[in-house]
Order: structure tokens, then C-alpha cells, then sequence
């Protein structure tokens, strides 16, 4: 069994009386992919998934809320990014033979369906997740980020921190570079990231 299978509840007890429900709660390990190239969930960190799943007539409604945790590093800076998240979701399942229907109509790329006798918490809690993940995650909104020529954390560094002698590393790096004409502009230090 791999760890996607995790976040399979069974509904095999779930009528298909319309508003009948069923209540789960899952603990398992998180699945991979929960979130960007930047900031997710660690794969195998420990989920807690609590949901209602509700009998609607052209499938199940899962709504509930995961408690999971969030992993990333601060774009500007590198400092590690962690803190416990709660994710709510709302999300219908599609019976099979309900979305071949709405198929007829318009384009349903993307209808979650219900299993055999089972259903996937895992789509409902991605899509819930991964959009409130932030692009560029910063450790806090005005990080000051890297010193450009030191590399260190401009936090830790008292307020004047300044380069008054440039590395000699740089001046025969600068050597080699075409002529600027003339002036000695510092080295841009507003500490902007590059995209
Ligand atoms: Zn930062
Ligand atoms: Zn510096």
C-alpha cells in the first residue's frame, strides 16, 4: 500500500439515502505532492484529516478540516519556514455515472469521483491546500533578506552594517568586468530577490 492510499475512507456504510452521513477521521502519513516547489507538507509528516461525508443524489459531499504541517524556507533570507496549519475543504464527489452525465453538457476535467466503495480525501485536501500556500513564502513580510556581499542575514547584522572595503575578490572580479564608465556605484543592495 503506498502512502497516496492514505487518506481512502471507506463509504461502504454510508447510505445513498440523500443526506445521510458519515463521519471519519484519519491519521496517517502525509502523501507526496501536498503542496509547491517551495513550501508543503513533508511527505510523511503526520496528518490529521476530520470529515463529514454527506450522501447528495449525484454523490458525496466531503467536508471536514486537516491539521498538517507546513514546511518551506523564506525566499529571501533561506531561514527554515515551519508552522502547523488547519486547511478546511468542501469538495463534491461525483458518482461516476452523475459525472459521465454532466459530461454530456460541458467540460469536467477536473470532478473528483466517487470509488467503488471508497473516496480519496487527498484531492479535496490538495486543492484546499496548495492555493492558500504562499508563492514566495518570506519568514515575515519586510525581510530584509542576504547582505549581497556578505551573504549573511541583514537581522543579525547591527544597523550599520556596511562593506566599506570591498573583498579584494570582488575589485579583481571587477578588473575583468568592461568598463563602467567610471563611477563607483556601491553594488545594488536593496536586497531584492531575484524572481
Ligand atoms: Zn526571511
Ligand atoms: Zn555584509
Amino acid at each position: 500500500m503506498t502512502a497516496t492510499a492514505a487518506l481512502v475512507v471507506d463509504i461502504v456504510d454510508l447510505p445513498h439515502r440523500i443526506g445521510a452521513t458519515k463521519d471519519v477521521c484519519v491519521e496517517a502519513g502525509a502523501p507526496a505532492g501536498l503542496g509547491t516547489a517551495v513550501i508543503g507538507v513533508p511527505e510523511g509528516s503526520s496528518l490529521v484529516v476530520d470529515a463529514r461525508l454527506t450522501s447528495l443524489e449525484d454523490g458525496v459531499l466531503a467536508r471536514g478540516r486537516a491539521d498538517v504541517h507546513v514546511h518551506g524556507e523564506c525566499v529571501r533570507c533561506l531561514r527554515d519556514l515551519d508552522e502547523e496549519r488547519t486547511v478546511t475543504f468542501d469538495e463534491l464527489y461525483y458518482l461516476p455515472e452523475a459525472a459521465r452525465a454532466a459530461e454530456d453538457g460541458e467540460d469536467v476535467d477536473d470532478v473528483l469521483l466517487v470509488g467503488e466503495d471508497s473516496l480519496d480525501l487527498e484531492p479535496a485536501l490538495r486543492d484546499a491546500l496548495v492555493p492558500a500556500l504562499p508563492f514566495r513564502p518570506l519568514c515575515r513580510p519586510d525581510c530584509a533578506g542576504l547582505c549581497p556581499e556578505c551573504g549573511r542575514r541583514v537581522d543579525n547584522l547591527p544597523a550599520d552594517h556596511r562593506h566599506d572595503h570591498p573583498d579584494p575578490r570582488w575589485s579583481a572580479l571587477a578588473a575583468l568586468l568592461p568598463d563602467r564608465d567610471g563611477s563607483d556605484d556601491p553594488a545594488d543592495a536593496d536586497g531584492e530577490e531575484q524572481a
